[in-house]
């Protein structure tokens, strides 16, 4: 038996409960969940009483932890090697890994299933089959994933900070570094100062960005997002976000803006704040649906993009994060506004809501 954060029903709570492991099958391999992080969409889930997957369902995509068992049919992997779990699997063979759009492999829509390939799970309570959130169900202390949501890292690396790459480092550094087209001395807006949002402002900044506006309506985000890289913040709650940016860049906007929260007002304000010609990268999904005039993509000319988990090989994104944060070049221990066990997730969550942390991370 171990401990995991369940979903029992949608009009409850979650609830820490001890479910079963089974052992991996054929392309999987048995995880011991040393650190997870809490992500925005373990919220959403647990919001919307599971949103759709069967429940009940163990929460939890973020994370980092060691192999205990490797089945059959996997190379690659060996007891004991450090792994970051990736919230979509990736193939490495489908039209979508061979053209670059890793994040979007056809492998990666079985995560929104919560099922394993052969369509069922490996954890169970009272008997009975539990879904996995992203094929991982990280909020336990012991897990079965696909090898291909897996990635080696170097074991030098603490396993707290590797766990935060799998969602939201990944996401934001891969919002400026491979989804934007960034050139050194452009200017970036970053909206929403999260986990993603500071990522974004630290992936502007490797790329040589001049300046960075950091966008936020919580004065300590806007601080911390300081430390990460911003050169520039607007508190969204005092003054005109789009007004101020626009008088930051002799009235142009900005060359690249971010949107990291992903709300109908969040969307307006970065697709004004960019020059025309300029980028807008969608890269939160707080509020998706809106509808907006196309004369912005038309008329002024900007382009629309969207960010799907950084859009990188995992296998190569990574263990490219983790060097850089073994070289003094990527923050993650600031990241880390709390430590909590199982039983305090709810008020991680309370905290989210509040604002109050950049990110809280399981201990398992
Ligand atoms: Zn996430
Ligand atoms: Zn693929």
């Amino acid at each position: 038996m171990v401990k995991a954060v369940v979903i029992r029903r949608s009009d409850r709570p979650i609830e820490v409960v001890d479910i079963e492991v089974g052992a991996p099958k054929v392309g999987e391999l048995a995880i011991r969940i040393v650190a997870a992080g809490v992500c925005h969409s373990d919220l959403s889930l647990a919001k919307a009483g599971g949103a759709g997957m069967e429940l009940p369902v163990v929460l939890g995509h973020e994370a980092a932890g060691i192999v205990e068992r490797v089945g059959e049919g996997v190379a690659g992997f060996g007891e004991g090697d450090h792994v970051i779990l990736s919230p979509v699997p990736q193939c490495h063979h489908c039209r979508f890994c061979d053209s670059g759009q890793w994040t979007l492999c056809d492998s990666s829509l079985r995560a929104f299933t919560g099922k394993m390939f052969d369509g069922t799970t490996r954890m169970s309570l009272d008997g009975a089959a539990v879904t996995q959130m992203a094929c991982i169900g990280a909020w336990s202390e012991r897990t079965v994933v696909p090898a291909m949501s897996a990635v080696k890292i170097d074991k030098a690396m603490p396993l707290e900070q590797a766990a935060l790459i799998g969602c939201g480092v990944v996401t934001g550094y891969g919002a400026a570094v491979n989804v934007a087209d960034i050139s050194r001395g452009d200017s970036v807006a970053v909206i929403g100062c999260g986990g993603t949002g500071l990522n974004a402002v630290q992936g502007a900044r490797l790329r040589g960005a001049e300046r960075i506006i950091a966008v936020d309506v919580i004065v300590e985000k806007l601080e911390l997002a300081r430390r990460f890289g911003a050169t520039d913040t607007i508190n969204a709650e005092s003054s005109d976000a789009v007004a101020a940016v626009q008088d930051l860049t002799a009235g142009y906007g900005v060359d690249v803006g971010i949107d990291a929260v992903g709300t109908k007002a969040t969307f307006a304000q970065v697709v004004a704040m960019t020059r025309r010609g300029g980028q807008c990268i969608l890269s939160g999904m707080a509020a998706p649906d809106l509808s907006f005039s196309m004369m912005q993509f038309t008329a002024a000319g900007k382009i629309l993009k969207g960010n799907m988990l950084g859009m990188g090989d995992f296998r190569v994104e990574f263990p490219k994060l983790v060097k850089l944060y073994q070289d003094g070049e990527l923050m993650l221990d600031e990241l880390i506004t709390k430590r909590i066990s199982l039983e305090q997730v709810n008020t991680a969550f309370e905290d989210m809501e509040a604002g109050k942390v950049a990110r809280s991370v399981i201990d398992l």
